[in-house]
């Protein structure tokens, strides 16, 4: 089994940030392009870069299973590969 916990929780910061970047990116907001402006563009390149970071680290943590089928077996009624542990 993976550490589900963890994949959860990096999915849940993948969501938070991006809802945050897409919220500051809406077109409505004009900022304009003074201190706040500057300020807004910063952030959205910061959530960028964290939302590439979570992403890597997701994949890291729950790397995609291509395994063959026979390898899948069911705990506690969850299907997992039994070569790299991973929640099917
Ligand atoms: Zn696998």
């Amino acid at each position: 089994m993976t550490s589900k916990k963890a994949v959860q929780i990096v999915e849940m910061l993948l969501e938070i940030k991006t809802r945050h970047k897409q919220n500051l990116e809406k077109p409505e907001n004009d900022w304009g392009i003074d201190v706040v402006g500057r300020l807004v563009q910063r952030e959205i390149t910061s959530l960028s870069n964290e939302i590439s970071w979570l992403g890597a680290l997701k994949k890291e943590i729950a790397p995609p299973c291509k395994h063959p089928k026979k390898m899948q077996d069911m705990c506690e009624g969850q299907k997992y590969c039994m070569n790299c542990n991973l929640d099917l």
